[in-house]
C-alpha cells in the first residue's frame, strides 16, 4: 500500500488515504460484524471507514464529506468533535477514568444525577444508571416486577407494549418491541408481552385529525388494562414517536389518558424516551407535551451528546422506596454493569447538559424545525409519497408503492437503499427504515445543509420510485 512513497509525504498524497481507506476495508470485512447487516451485501455495498468528524460532516479517508442526518443512529446532538463535550471529557481523563459504582461514588455522577433530576418530569427522585439503551429498558422491566414483588404482589409478571414499538435488542428489550423485522426469529426465547394496537396517526381517517385518532386508539389500552392489570407489572411506550418502527407518530393526548389509566389500574408506566429525549421532539422531553411523569423513564443516546455510551432510568421516591430495607430482607435490585455511571461518560453528559443550560437549544431548533417543515413540504405532493409527517427534529418522508390506496413497496425491492445510495453518492448520510426516509439531524446544522439534505433526499426518493 503506497510503498513508494516516503514516510512524510506518502500522508499528504491523495492516494494514500485512497489506498489506506481499501486496505481498511479489507482488513475490517476480514474480521468484524458489524451491526444490523446481512454482511453478504458488503460484496456489493462499500463500507465506509471514517477519518475523522467535525460538525454535521463525517469526513472518509478519500477526503469525501458525508451531512450525518442521522445523527449517527440518532445519538449526536452538538456535532461531532464538538469543542465543548470535547474539553469536558479531557478534563475528566485527567481526574479519574472509571471506577465501580457499588460502594464508590464520584462527583460527574452525583452531579448529573442532581441535574437530570431537575430538568426532568417533576416526581422523578432517582437515577439508576447502565450503559446502553437496551441495558436501561432491562433496568426498567426488572425493576418494575421487583417493586410489586416487594409490596407483596409476585403475580404481576406481564408488560404491557405497543404494536410497531421499539425498545432495544437484549432479550427482555426485544420480547417488549414489536418490530418484526429483528424479532420474530428470537420468538421461541423470549417473554409475552401483552399488545395494544398503536396509536399511530398514519392509520387515522381522511378528516380525522391525529389527536382524535389517537385517543379512539386509547380504546384498546382501556380495554387491555381492565383485563390484565391484576398481572401487568407496567405499560411501555415510546412516547409520540415509535423510532425504529419507521417514524411513527402519535398525539400526546394518548400519554395523558395513558398516565390516568395506569394510576387507575395500578399499573406502572415506563416512558423510552431513549430516542426522543433531549430535545428531539420539540420539548427537552417528550413526556412534557403531555404534561406526565412516568413511573421509571430511560435516557440515553443524546445523554452523552452522542459521544460515549451511557443510560439512566430515572424512576420515583416510591419505587425507590420499596426497595429499601435490611439487607437479610433481600429485597435489593441486584442489577449491576461493570462500566456503570462511567466518570467519562458522566463528563461527557454534564458538557451536553451545560450546552442546554448555555444556548438557547429549543429554540434554534423550532426555527429549524420550521425550515425542515417548508422544505420538506413539497415532498407531500410526490407521485409515491404517502405522508411527509413531523414531530419537532423528526422528520418522516413514507414511499408506497400507490398514492391513493398507500399500498407499501414490498420489502425486497429495498427502496430505502436506492436513497441511502444516492445520498451517500452526493455526500449526505440517510439510513432510510424500510420505504421511509428520514431526517433527525444534529442540532447544530445549518440552515444550507437542511436545504441540501432534503434537496438530496428528494432526489433520491425520485430514483427509488422510479
Ligand atoms: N429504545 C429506543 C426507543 C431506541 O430507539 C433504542 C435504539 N435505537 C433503544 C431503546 C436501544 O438502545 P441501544 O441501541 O443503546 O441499546
Amino acid at each position: 500500500m503506497g510503498g513508494h512513497y516516503n514516510r512524510r509525504r506518502r500522508h499528504e498524497h491523495p492516494l494514500y488515504f485512497m489506498n489506506e481507506s481499501r486496505t481498511l476495508i479489507e482488513r475490517d470485512l476480514a474480521v468484524l460484524w458489524h451491526p444490523c447487516t446481512q454482511m453478504k451485501d458488503h460484496e456489493s455495498l462499500p463500507l465506509v471507514p471514517i477519518r475523522r468528524g467535525q460538525g454535521v460532516w463525517l469526513e472518509d479517508f478519500d477526503g469525501k464529506r458525508y451531512l450525518d442526518a442521522v445523527s449517527s443512529w440518532w445519538v449526536n446532538l452538538f456535532g461531532h468533535a464538538n469543542p465543548r463535550i470535547n474539553a469536558g471529557i479531557k478534563t475528566q481523563l485527567d481526574q479519574l477514568e472509571h471506577v465501580l459504582l457499588a460502594g464508590f461514588s464520584h462527583e460527574p455522577v452525583v452531579e448529573l444525577s442532581e441535574r437530570l433530576l431537575k430538568m426532568a418530569p417533576p416526581g422523578l427522585a432517582r437515577c439508576f444508571y447502565a450503559d446502553n439503551g437496551s441495558s436501561a429498558v432491562e433496568v426498567a422491566l426488572k425493576m418494575s416486577f421487583h417493586y410489586w414483588k416487594n409490596i407483596g404482589q409476585p403475580n404481576k409478571t406481564r408488560y404491557i407494549n405497543l404494536a410497531n414499538s421499539y425498545h432495544g435488542e437484549t432479550l427482555g428489550a426485544l420480547a417488549v418491541g414489536d418490530v418484526s423485522l429483528y424479532k420474530d426469529t428470537y420468538q421461541p426465547l423470549l417473554l409475552e408481552p401483552i399488545t395494544v394496537a398503536s396509536p399511530d396517526c398514519y392509520h387515522r381517517e381522511s378528516g380525522e385529525s391525529c389527536a382524535e385518532y389517537s385517543q379512539r386508539m386509547f380504546a384498546d389500552m382501556e380495554r387491555t388494562l381492565e383485563q390484565y392489570a391484576h398481572e401487568a407489572c407496567a405499560v411501555i411506550v415510546e412516547p409520540l414517536v415509535q423510532c425504529a418502527g419507521h417514524m411513527r407518530m402519535y398525539d400526546p393526548v394518548y400519554l395523558g389518558l395513558l398516565r390516568e389509566a395506569c394510576d387507575r389500574h395500578g399499573v406502572h408506566l415506563i416512558a423510552d424516551e431513549i430516542a426522543v429525549g433531549f430535545g428531539r421532539t420539540g420539548t427537552l422531553f417528550a413526556c412534557e407535551q403531555a404534561n406526565i411523569t412516568p413511573d421509571f423513564m430511560c435516557l440515553s443516546k443524546g445523554l452523552t451528546g452522542g459521544y460515549l455510551p451511557l443510560s439512566v432510568v430515572l424512576t420515583t421516591a416510591q419505587v425507590y422506596e420499596a426497595f429499601y430495607d435490611d439487607y437479610a430482607r433481600l429485597t435489593a435490585f441486584l442489577h449491576s454493569h461493570s462500566y456503570t455511571g462511567n466518570p467519562l461518560a458522566c463528563a461527557a453528559a454534564l458538557a451536553t447538559l451545560d450546552i442546554f443550560a448555555q444556548d438557547d437549544v429549543l429554540g434554534r431548533n423550532r426555527e429549524l424545525a420550521t425550515l425542515m417543515k417548508n422544505l420538506s413540504a413539497p415532498l407531500t405532493g410526490h407521485a409515491h409519497v404517502a405522508e411527509v409527517r413531523q414531530t419537532g427534529m423528526i422528520v418522516a418522508i413514507e414511499m408506497v408503492q400507490d398514492k391513493a390506496s398507500r399500498q407499501a413497496y414490498p420489502w425486497q425491492a429495498r427502496r430505502g437503499l436506492k436513497v441511502y445510495q444516492h445520498a451517500l453518492q452526493r455526500g449526505v448520510l440517510l439510513r432510510p427504515l424500510g420505504n421511509v426516509v428520514y431526517f433527525m439531524p444534529p442540532y447544530v446544522i445549518s440552515d444550507d445543509e437542511v436545504k441540501l439534505m432534503i434537496e438530496v433526499a428528494g432526489e433520491g426518493i425520485d430514483i427509488a420510485t422510479d
